[in-house]
């Protein structure tokens, strides 16, 4: 269903999946004078601190998705595998965005590079195999890295090649059933992410560009904006807008990106979501960028956002939680005037599990950058 009405305060907004995502997403409607009903199969789901209805059923339950249309009147994700099927039926009753056709892309990375290639967009080589044997005769030049088709996240699923003697052991280590992406390793100068929101009415509105600083392929610094020309940030912002178009369903996406040291872009992946890359937004933007989902799905204006300063965020993860539970730790970083500490409620404590953030907000990002450095230290896991 994709209805042009304005969905008014009053209102009940669905999100499936209750991530901290989904939470930032649920306060924020909350201030706005939205209800929230958060589907998540977890009792405990950190969005389920904030939701006026919890829906804790399996996302196969028949049930729980006929009580979920009764209780919503428009619903958004974010999360990438809450089931198509489950989205496809949805979006029949009620207004989803975004809805299948971008879940789809987001959850197979072959589907996602075959749709990105057919519209010519640029990204890393590529190619596909079914089997593990088949790695023996992939025609690419190293170093490449291996990634499962669906359901990789933060590293997982993923395995590097540097050069032809570890493909015996890749082999050996590689997880699932296949099929697999074999990509080739890109040198990239910089990692940037951008968040764009698309109207139901076809008007775009888009961040700067952020750049991101991964430690085992997880997200650990996130700078905005990026340190780049203001040329590539322009040319950022207009690919991603330009894949978010293609796609077509109203919603936001964080696209990310390749920058190259020759100035060009190539496109990583897409999330049909807001981004953790992006929480900075809620800080630093006039309109954060789950207020942007929120307008998106209410059919509400989405001017574009205003800067208001320069951040740093500092992701805390799982083992670092007890160094930050250390009470001399907490008060020096909360002794610093541009640190502001977030953190998820997240009961489970796992090694990599992204539970907070802390953000360094100011006018400079020299000043801010070592702040978030030494921070990292603090918390390192010794
Ligand atoms: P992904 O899940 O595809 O976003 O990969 C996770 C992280 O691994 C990325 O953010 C990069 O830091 C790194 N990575 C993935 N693909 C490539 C590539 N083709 N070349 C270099 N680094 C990559």
């Amino acid at each position: 269903m994709t209805s042009s009405k304005i969905i008014q305060p009053g209102s009940t907004l669905g999100m499936l999946g209750g991530g901290q995502l989904g939470g930032f997403f649920t306060e924020s409607a909350l201030k706005m004078g939205y209800k929230v009903a958060v589907w998540d199969p977890s009792n405990l789901a950190p969005a389920k601190r904030f939701a006026t209805f919890s829906f804790n059923a399996a996302f196969d339950d028949i049930d729980a998705m006929k009580n979920f249309v009764k209780a919503v009147d428009a619903s958004s994700l974010e999360w990438e595998n809450v089931p198509v099927t489950l989205v496809e039926k949805l979006e029949s009753e009620i207004d989803m965005r975004p809805g299948s056709i971008s879940l789809g892309l987001a959850q197979n990375r072959i589907r996602e590079k075959s749709f990105l290639s057919k519209h010519n967009f640029d990204l890393a080589d590529y190619r596909v195999i079914h089997s593990k044997s088949e790695l023996d005769s992939v025609n690419l030049s190293l170093p490449w890295i291996v990634k499962t088709a669906t359901l990789g996240y933060d590293g997982h699923g993923q395995w590097l090649v540097p050069n032809s003697s570890h493909i015996k052991s890749t082999k050996e280590n590689m997880t699932g059933i296949g099929p697999w992406v074999v990509e080739r390793v890109v040198q990239f100068e910089q990692e940037l992410s951008v968040v764009v929101g698309l109207h139901q009415n076809g008007q775009t509105t888009t961040y700067p560009p952020t750049e991101n600083i991964h430690e085992n392929s997880i997200l650990k610094l996130s700078i905005s904006p990026a340190r780049i020309p203001t040329k590539v940030l322009r040319e950022a912002q207009d690919l991603a807008t330009e894949v978010v178009l293609r796609i077509g369903e109203a919603g936001v996406f964080c696209v990310e990106l390749f920058s190259l040291i020759n100035g060009s872009l190539l496109v990583n992946e897409i999330a049909p979501r807001p981004h953790n890359s992006g929480h900075h937004t809620i800080d630093t933007f006039t309109i954060s960028q789950y207020e942007l989902q929120i307008r998106a799905l209410c059919g509400l204006p989405m001017p574009t956002p205003v800067m208001k300063g320069h951040s740093v965020l500092l992701n805390i993860l799982g083992e670092e939680m007890s160094q930050l539970a250390t009470e001399a730790k907490w008060k020096s970083i909360l002794a610093n005037q541009h640190a502001r500490i977030y953190l998820y409620g997240k009961e489970s404590i796992r090694p990599g599990r992204k539970m907070g953030h802390i953000l360094f907000q100011g006018d400079k990002l020299e000043t801010l950058i070592p702040e978030a450095l030494e921070t990292q230290k603090l918390l390192a896991y010794p």
